[in-house]
Formats: C-alpha cells, structure tokens, sequence
C-alpha cells in the first residue's frame, strides 16, 4: 500500500515521502500528513523477537513506501548503533516506583532527539537523491535546546548539506547551550536569537516559505529543508520506540505519558496506537506554559499568555507545531482557518464535536515544584534520577494515577539525561548544591546516581567555544542572507 503526504492545510497539495522529508515543510505553510495511518502487518509476538533497528524498520517501511528496502535499511543501520548509541538496545526500560521509563537520551547528545536526528540525515540524503534534486540542502532549525544539537551532530560534515540552528540566547541551559556552540563542522552555524523558542521556530518557518527567498537561494544552489519535529522524516522515526516499547511490556493495555513542548513526541505515540498498539490513554504533560493542558480541558488554544522560563526549557513552548496535525485529523477542511485565526489572534476553539474525538488524550501540567518534587521522591523511593522534563511527566502521572485510580500498566517518556540539567536535578534532591552551576555539578550526579558521566558531557567540558553570534529576534533572515548570499 503507498502511502503519500498532503499539507494539513490543502489536501490536494500532496508529496511521496521522500518529497515530504526533503521539503520539511508544505508550500503553504501547512505540515505533511500520511493520507492514512497504516496498521503494523507483524504480529506483536513476532516483533517482541526483533532489536530494535528492525522494529524501527518494520515501522518506517509502511509510512516511507517509495523508499526500497535497501534505502531505508541503510538509514536505518547507519542511525542505530553502538557507535551512535551508548546501549545495544538503543533504547532502554526502567521498572521504578509502579511505571516504566523509557529512557530515549542514549544517543550521541544524550536527549530523545537522538532518536530522530541520528536517521534524518540519512533519510534527506537519500531523499534528495531519490528526487533527483541536486541542490546543497540548508537546514534551517529553531531549537528549544536540544533539537539544535542533535541536528548539528547529525548534519556536522554530511556532504551536500549544511545547517544552522537558532537557539533562544537566554532560554536554554549552561550544558544545553556549551553543547551547541563547541560544535565543530565545516557546515555548521549557531546563533543565539535575543527572543525564545517561539519567535525562533515562527521565523524560521516565515523563511521556509517566502518564495522569494527560495529563488535566490536556488539560484545560488541551495534550498531549504528542516530538521524539526515539523518535518515528517523527524517523526516517523520516533513512532518506532513506542512500537518497540509496547513489544516488550505486551501483551496488557498500556498508558504513555510525555512531557511535551511543540507536541512531536505524543504525535509519534498517537500514531503507534494508530498502527495498532492497544493504548488505554496517552498523557500529555506540561510545564508551567499549560497552553496544551488547557486545549484538552476546554477546546480553546490560547497562545495569548506570558510565557516562563522554567528548569524544563525543551517544554516552554506555546506554540506547539504538531498539534495542527492532530487538528487537521479532527478540523479536516476547517483546518486552515483555525491556523489562520492562530496567526492574526493567538488563538483558534475546536468544536464539541471535534473535541469528543480527542478521548484518547488527557491533558496535565506540572508546576516547577511538584517536578523538583517528582525528581526527589523517585530518588529517596527507588534511587534512580530523573531529568527536569521527564519529571515533569512523572509528577503530571502520579497526580492522574491519585485521581483516577487508573492501574493501567504505564510508560513514561524518559526525554533526557540528567547531566544534561545537572544543576536543576540536584537541587531538587539537596539545596546545599544551590550555589554551583552545572559544570560544578558533574561528579556529584555521579556519585549519587551511579550512572557513569556521559561521552557527550566529557566531551564538551573543555571544549573551546566555536560559536558566538547573537541576532535580534527579527534578525534572522539576515544572518541566512548573510551566510548563503554573502549580504
Ligand atoms: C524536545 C523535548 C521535549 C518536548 O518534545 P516535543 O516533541 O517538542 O513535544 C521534552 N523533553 C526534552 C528533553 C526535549 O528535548
């Protein structure tokens, strides 16, 4: 069965898939959706015997359909494996305190990213191949903290492409931000932008589709593609760990909870029940920036709202791209004007109608001290230590599981290590480590979680800092103009 992608916003503007992963976005504005989800053809005893590079190849066959086995296993082996990831498994299970974590950060920059952003080089490579496209590949990225580096370690000296990533200057953590600018590559930009993730991630898609733009930039060889989680490439690959997730734990029901900031990773798992996977409910988890929680709530998405900055930076967020494609599935034809309205008033209301067809969802949030909370009471129950995001899912659990007395077996998305928010996650456990900073930190976590300190963090300890331009918020075009058309 071929699979092939329209714009949640048109559906009669369509792409093959690797049409789709090389265009990262829709001429008009909108994101590709697969015409239908298609259902896993492997029985679940079957794929409870495969690793994890062949569950991920099970999954992605179905959705890239123009892509031969050939292709897409040569994505695949060239993403997962040891020398990418940290474990034979890829991705691992962690029983504790009546949940399982899933822990998705043991790839190269020790965040969920990974996941994705080890096979989308592949992916657009092939992509641009398949489609005959013999421009330089420019991939543009606004990045909440940890799509940057991910992306960047991804691209860093792919040939026929190069990348650059805007990441907000004040809005990312001590690690999160050293991480990116040290990384080195021929290809590679990092800019720090004077706004948040917001301003970042609306700019960038403005570049993505000014057609004007897009001629210069052809005719200088280049064209764009993106590395977020609004690409199609980016997604599918993440559907495969909850497929694989579920393969371990079957054959019961099961719940996922995720902490979630511009909703790709909830996505991801939506479509894994869709294919098939027999969840009970899937828990969207936010920070103190509730723009989702209040969604589900009330059918009204409200961007108009301050905005905080908290210990979970990949999660303040309040403009969350993927949720047009859970939108486009209930809004159908009306999705273009709910975008519409988002864009001139910050705010769109789904009907009752459509609301009722979101009863796989419920909406949580966790305040900045219920997460420190979950970080410290898992620790002293179980000895395990949590990231300041996953915690966030982890408290928004416990809080449903004390109402709804739901038993349902449970999967918490682990979206990142806790060296990457060293600083944040030990004082959650003690104050007394309040006046150091993360670099101080390192040893510490060590100590009290016996979790060796990661590759990724040995790695930039001293690593001399490559990067250091800052843009306005309204200056981003200009630093592309200025990089690709030499302005
Ligand atoms: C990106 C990120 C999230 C949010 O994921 P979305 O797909 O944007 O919802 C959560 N936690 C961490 C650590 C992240 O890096």
């Amino acid at each position: 069965m071929k699979i092939t992608y329209h714009s949640t916003r048109n559906s009669e503007l369509t792409a093959s898939a690797s049409e789709a992963i090389l265009k990262g976005i829709a001429p008009d504005g909108g994101l590709y959706v697969p015409d239908q989800i298609p259902k896993l053809k492997l029985s679940f005893e079957k794929l409870a015997r495969m690793d994890y590079a062949h569950v991920a190849y099970e999954v992605m066959k179905l959705f890239f359909t123009d892509f031969t086995e050939e292709e897409l296993m040569y994505c695949i082996k060239g993403a997962y494996n040891t020398e990418k990831f940290d474990t034979e498994d890829i991705t691992t299970l962690v029983d504790a305190d009546g949940a399982y974590y899933l822990e998705l950060f043991h790839g190269s920059t020790i965040a969920f990213k990974d996941m994705a952003l080890s096979i989308l080089p592949y992916l657009m490579t092939t992509s641009a191949k398949k489609c005959g496209s013999k421009e330089e590949i420019v991939i543009l990225t606004a990045t909440s903290g940890d799509t940057g580096k991910a992306a960047l370690a991804g691209f860093a000296d792919v040939p026929g492409t190069s990348i650059v990533v805007f990441y907000p200057k004040s809005g990312v953590s001590r690690v999160q931000e050293k991480q990116m600018v040290t990384q080195k590559g021929k290809n590679v930009n990092v800019i720090g932008i004077k706004g948040n993730f917001d301003d970042a991630q609306t700019a960038v898609k403005n570049i993505f589709t000014d057609p004007e733009l897009a001629e210069r930039m052809k005719a200088a060889g280049y064209r764009f593609s993106s590395a977020n989680s609004i690409n199609i490439g980016r997604l599918i690959p993440q559907v495969a760990y909850y497929v694989y997730a579920y393969t371990r734990l079957c054959p019961q029901k099961i719940n996922f909870v995720v902490p979630t900031g511009n909703f790709g990773n909830i996505l991801a798992a939506y479509y894994a029940c869709k294919m098939g996977i027999p969840v009970n409910k899937l828990i969207c988890a936010s920070n103190r920036n509730k723009v989702l929680f209040d969604f589900f709530e009330t059918g009204v998405y409200d961007r108009n709202r301050e905005f905080y900055l908290t210990p979970s930076p990949s999660m303040d967020i309040l403009i969350s791209s993927n949720l047009e494609r859970l939108v486009a599935e209930i809004a159908g034809d009306k999705t273009a004007e709910l975008m519409q309205q988002l864009k001139t008033e910050g705010k769109y209301e789904i009907t009752a109608e459509m609301k009722e067809k979101l009863g796989l969802f419920v909406g949580g949030y966790a305040e900045d001290a219920e997460m420190a909370e979950a970080i410290s009471s898992l620790y002293n129950k179980e000895g395990y230590i949590i990231d300041t995001h996953t915690a966030v899912a982890s408290a928004v659990y416990n809080k449903y599981r004390k109402e709804t007395g739901d038993n349902t077996c449970t999967v918490i998305a682990s979206t990142a290590s806790p060296y990457k928010f060293t600083r944040a996650v030990l004082n959650a456990i003690d104050s007394k480590y309040d006046s150091k900073e993360d670099f101080e930190l390192f040893d510490d976590l060590n100590k009290l979680s016996n979790v060796a300190i990661p590759k990724a963090i040995k790695d930039i300890i001293s690593a001399p800092v490559l990067h250091d331009r800052v843009c306005e918020k309204d200056g981003l075009m200009a630093e592309v103009e200025r990089i690709y058309l030499n302005k």
